[in-house]
């Protein structure tokens, strides 16, 4: 009957909303599960590198970082072998060498990315597995090609991490990274947002914001890995020139290919076959 037909309807379209609502409420609760074990997974990752018992402190450098005879490998490929090298304090040194060659795995040592597999990283004498890892990558800045950043704004990208920082030292740590003028031309200057991972911004860009960051935290000890690749050379010039004029001077392994930026280096060290050639 027409009444009956009229009730059933009513009731359909109060059951659907609700059942449906369930429904997604099901699929919400689901994509929260995977996400929820996707983050938790690295929340409760194992660092595979531990701070050995009664870990030493470490405030600075002072002397020197030396490779002693150190071997490393990721699998049973040795990728170092017997590598000796001595850094003094505040030089600036040059990796070079063939892609594949190791230079990358030989900065990643010094702040303990990884373990050596023989041998000892030592700074001021005492192996750096024997200092509190903490303090040991606290004294480190380092850039790789591939740059960090957030979708924020570049002042906030610049002093990322760091408290008490003032507005004229990210101007001046911008400034040594060539950065400046590019930041000025922006509409909102140090407060442009620069989108999902710096996607608003050239790789050149990105890289100096990188070096910047680096630059304001005034390591005492600076690696770059290909960090300034995506820059012309001019550029790049420019960015070596400032680093140099660091006060106090940092302790710099840099990684490159290029053979401009050598000028600026105290030392050359060729890694090839896993070995060392100093030049
Ligand atoms: P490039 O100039 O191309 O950056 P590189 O000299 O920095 O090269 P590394 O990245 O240090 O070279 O790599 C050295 C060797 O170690 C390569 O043969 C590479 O395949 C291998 N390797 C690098 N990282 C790993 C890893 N996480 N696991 C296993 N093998 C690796």
């Amino acid at each position: 009957t027409l009444p009956e037909f009229v009730v059933y309807i009513a009731f359909y379209w109060r059951v659907l909303e609700p059942s449906k609502a369930i429904a997604n409420a099901y699929a919400n609760v689901q994509r929260g599960l995977v996400s929820g074990n996707r983050i938790f997974a690295i929340l409760d990752a194992v660092p595979a590198i531990k701070n050995r018992p009664n870990p030493i402190p470490l405030k600075s450098i002072e002397e020197d970082i030396v490779f002693d005879n150190v071997s490393f490998q990721y699998t049973n490929e040795p990728v170092l072998s017997d590598i000796s090298l001595r850094i003094k304090k505040g030089q600036m040194i040059a990796l070079v060498g063939p892609s594949g060659a190791g230079k990358s795995t030989m900065a990643d040592l010094v702040p303990r990315f990884y373990d050596v597999t023989k041998g000892a990283i030592k700074i001021d004498g005492i192996d750096i597995r024997d200092y509190n890892q903490k303090d040991l990558i606290s004294l480190m800045g380092i850039v790789t090609q591939e740059t960090i950043l957030f979708n924020d704004t570049i002042y906030n990208n610049i002093t990322f991490g760091m408290e008490n920082v003032t507005k004229e030292d990210v101007e001046n740590a911008a400034r040594i990274a060539n950065a400046e003028e590019f930041i000025l031309a922006l509409e909102d200057g140090y407060n442009t947002n620069i989108g999902d991972r710096g996607a608003k911004l050239s790789g050149g860009q990105r890289q100096r914001l990188a070096i910047a960051r680096a630059v304001l935290k005034n390591p005492p000890i600076l690696i770059l890995d290909e960090a300034t690749s995506s820059l012309d050379e001019q550029t790049e010039l420019a960015v070596l020139e400032g680093l140099q004029a660091l006060t106090p001077k940092p302790t710099c392994i840099i990684i490159t290919h290029r053979k401009s930026i050598l000028q600026y280096c105290d030392r050359e060290i060729k890694i090839e076959n896993s070995k060392t050639i100093e030049m």
